[in-house]
């Protein structure tokens, strides 16, 4: 058996083995945080504390779940299945699907990303006769996302004006609209959820027995609804375990809190709070510069960082005039790096928003170094990819009307505007789907539709017992979506994505484990089953959501839900052989051995619609410091006098960040000049220190089952300790010692023959 506590540091080790209890791990970039994590569920379940089925864990992407799900695999062999590891969303759409009739959902409820759920306001809109400049559909869309996000419903949002009121009017009509097309959008997902464990007492109380152990990865970006999913899923007394820095809280225009991590220091009554402040993955003066950055900021909750690493080389900064010169100087930095042995993946450049890769794309293309983009449009983004999903989204569920809106008339067939008109104005009158109204249509436009009725239903027929693969292949081909590319002058592209799709549903089913034509029981958590079905006291059977799952999720709607999902991921993959470019918000988490910070210039990062408030400046300053420390070796920062944004040529200033990184870190490649001091907040260092008490050097490689009936794993109380967990035994007989995790008291050696120690 491996030993998964060699390697760790003092306070690593001890956050790793701490007592079943709420924990919180306060530590800054690069300090183990994730690696802490997943070292836990891996040791709990080694040393018998829980079973894989018993581990909820929470990360901020599906990429980082699924590496999640890869290294504990490598460190335990254990079916990782059984166990929930995921996003919100992703976490959130199992219960859903396992407990839809519960939750008031259709089995084939089907997921709108952010563009899908714009259209679908777009259309309640003008079907309402709603005049969208006075009421933004982008702007309803932020009120409807930021009350869910909130955990309120439209009757729940306390309004004072008649705007408002409009639009929680709007919002309760969009949710109605939802509702009748068997649609969720990704707020809902978690609403839907925390409702219905809210309210099914049976059913909260099987999850929250189910689940011994919950850790959370990146808290410090949970906002206020998943903080309070949490809290219900965790129950009395639940073990949550949550890493996270509030110097990376990078959200909170998306509704992210960072007050949740003291709300749960408190809520949660949490004794055991760790700070780790030993950085394994920059070098000297990338963390100098970090530190010295952040230390500007007052809100915080105090914590540095220190490596072991040395100061390395000094952070480049260079000063161009053009965002085109920019571009070229990141590119031959860029190729010395390569010419020096470094693979392209482990170089990133970032950059504060999406519309400045375009330049550096541009660049990359013409000197022919392979690169991928992230956060730009994603593969399920793509309008041919979309146009398919649509045609499957309506095999599974006909009553998806931004589906069938989508493809009714695509490729054409005949049905206009008029048509349609014909066929909105049914379904209205009717309180139907679209689907279900086409034969209310008559004449000629009822027969076109008639037809596309038809087709669906024929290639639902076709399809209906085949591999989702061929399935999709079908589609494709009854579809005329291949033909239609076909026929375009640069169709070839998009033929290939559509293709794609094929092969991602090959990939996609055995990744799951999806039988070829998924019969019951051959689903994915099929070996949990014997633990699935309990009875409570009340009678009440509750069949567990991994059982549910393997009943009915048919593999197509088990896709349809992986493409929402990834096309809502805001992550980037890493991996292959091409230069990384992403925003920063998109690079957290990840290191590079490389990373290249550009358009560092005032009004671009720190960004212009920050610098209103104190607060803006500080997130901008956090974001800051998440692009600095994902840098292990190289850090380069660049900004330029000029450059071309949406059209116009901005003249710029160097950014504020330059005078707050401290000037023995930097060498600057261009003359540096003067600018005038900004005075920002300044504020005195908080220092934290801890007194380690126990080295992971001491801990001997073994796992051993010991005479005394003392078991490594095993939760002991103590007169004066308290509550504990063995970490590891030595010696034998008389001899025996333990070492015990006391938590808040820290970690302590005690002769077994001696300490008056009861098992709990
Ligand atoms: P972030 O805040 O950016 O998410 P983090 O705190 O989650 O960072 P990790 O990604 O877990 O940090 O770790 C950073 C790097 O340091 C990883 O490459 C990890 O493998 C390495 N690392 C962590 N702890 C140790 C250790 N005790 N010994 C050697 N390497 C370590
Ligand atoms: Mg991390």
């Amino acid at each position: 058996m491996q030993n998964l506590l060699l390697n760790l540091n003092p306070e690593q080790l001890a956050a790793v083995t701490l007592p079943a209890q709420p924990a919180l791990i306060l530590a800054g970039a690069g300090s183990g945080k994730t690696r802490v994590l997943i070292t836990r569920i891996a040791w709990l379940i080694q040393t018998g504390q829980v079973s894989p089925s018993g581990v909820l864990a929470v990360t901020f992407t599906n990429k980082a779940a699924k590496e999640m799900m890869m290294r504990l695999s490598a460190m335990l062999p254990i079916n990782t299945r059984g166990m929930w590891i995921g996003t919100f969303h992703g976490l959130c759409n199992r219960l859903l699907r396992a407990h839809h009739k519960d939750a008031g959902l259709t089995a084939t409820f089907q997921i709108l990303d952010s563009q899908d759920q714009l259209s679908a306001i777009k259309r309640l809109l003008k079907s309402l006769n709603i005049d969208d400049e006075k009421y933004p559909p982008r702007n309803l869309m932020y009120f409807i996302n930021g009350a869910k996000d909130q955990g309120l419903r439209a009757h729940q949002v306390d309004v004072s004006d008649d705007y408002n009121r409009k639009f929680v009017e709007l919002y309760a009509l969009y949710d109605q609209q939802c509702q009748r097309e068997g649609v969720v959008d990704f707020a809902e997902l978690l609403l839907r959820t925390y409702e219905l464990l809210a309210r099914n007492q049976p059913l909260r109380e099987h999850y929250q027995a189910r689940f011994k152990h919950i850790l959370v990865d990146e808290f410090q970006d949970t906002n206020d609804l998943q903080y309070k999913w949490l809290k219900l899923m965790a129950g009395q007394g639940g073990t949550v375990f949550a890493v996270g820095d509030d110097d990376q809280s990078i959200y909170a225009f998306r509704g992210a809190n960072v007050g949740n991590m003291s709300t749960f220091e408190r809520e949660f009554k949490v004794e055991n709070l760790i700070k780790l402040e030993q950085n394994y993955r920059s070098h000297g003066h990338i963390l100098d510069s970090a530190n010295t950055l952040i230390a500007n900021n007052s809100k915080r909750l105090g914590k540095n960082l220190r490596t072991d690493a040395g100061h390395g080389e000094p952070v480049r900064i260079y000063e161009s005039t053009s965002d085109l010169l920019e571009a070229q100087w990141i590119i031959e930095e860029a190729k010395s790096l390569i010419n020096e042995g470094a693979t392209r993946s482990e170089i990133a450049i970032l950059y504060r928003s999406n519309a400045q890769s375009r330049v550096i794309e541009h660049a990359l293309f013409s000197a022919g170094i392979p690169y991928r983009v992230y956060g730009g449009q994603r593969y399920f983004e793509r309008a041919e990819v979309k146009h398919a999903i649509a045609y499957l989204q309506l095999m599974d569920n006909p009553h998806n009307d931004s589906a069938f809106l989508r493809v009714v008339n695509f490729p054409t067939r005949g049905i206009g505007a008029r048509s349609l008109e014909h066929l909105q104005d049914a379904a209205r009158q009717q309180g139907i789907s679209l689907y279900a109204a086409v034969p209310y249509v008559a004449g000629k436009a009822g027969a076109s539709l008639g037809a596309f009725l038809k087709l669906i239903e024929g290639t639902r027929f076709e399809a209906q017992h085949l591999p989702l693969p061929e399935m999709i292949q079908i589609m494709l081909d009854m579809s005329g979506l291949i033909t239609h590319y076909r026929s375009e002058r640069e169709g070839a592209d998009r033929i290939e994505n559509l293709e794609q799709l094929v092969n991602a549903a090959t990939l996609f089913v055995a990744e799951e484990g999806f039988g070829h034509n998924a019969p019951a029981l051959s689903g994915p958590q099929a070996d949990v089953l014997a633990a699935a079905s309990i009875t409570t006291a009340d009678g009440i059977e509750i069949i567990d959501a991994d059982a549910r799952l393997s009943f009915i999720m048919s593999p197509l709607s088990a896709f349809l839900s992986h493409a929402s999902l990834e096309a809502g991921d805001n992550q980037a993959k890493t991996g292959q052989d091409a230069l990384q470019l992403m925003t920063v918000h998109s690079s957290k988490g990840l290191e590079f051995e490389a990373v290249f910070i550009t358009g560092l210039e005032e009004g671009l990062f720190p960004h212009e619609n920050s610098q209103k408030e104190e607060s803006g400046v500080e997130e901008e300053r956090r974001l800051m410091y998440v692009a600095i420390t994902r840098a292990k070796k190289r850090l380069y920062m660049s900004f330029s006098q000029t450059r071309m944004l949406h059209g116009q040529t901005r003249y710029n200033l160097r950014s504020r960040f330059f005078d707050e990184l401290p000037e023995q870190a930097l060498k600057w490649l261009s003359p540096k000049i003067q600018a005038p001091q900004h005075s920002w907040f300044a504020h005195p260092k908080a220092a934290w220190v801890d007194e380690p008490q126990f080295g992971a050097n001491t801990i001997a490689n073994k796992f051993t089952k010991l005479d005394l009936g003392w078991r490594i794993g095993e939760n002991v109380a103590h007169l004066k300790f308290g509550e504990g967990v063995i970490v590891n035994i030595e010696g034998s007989g008389d001899s025996a010692r333990a070492q015990i995790n006391f938590g808040k008291h820290g970690m302590k050696l005690l002769d077994l023959t001696v300490a008056k120690l009861e098992k709990v």
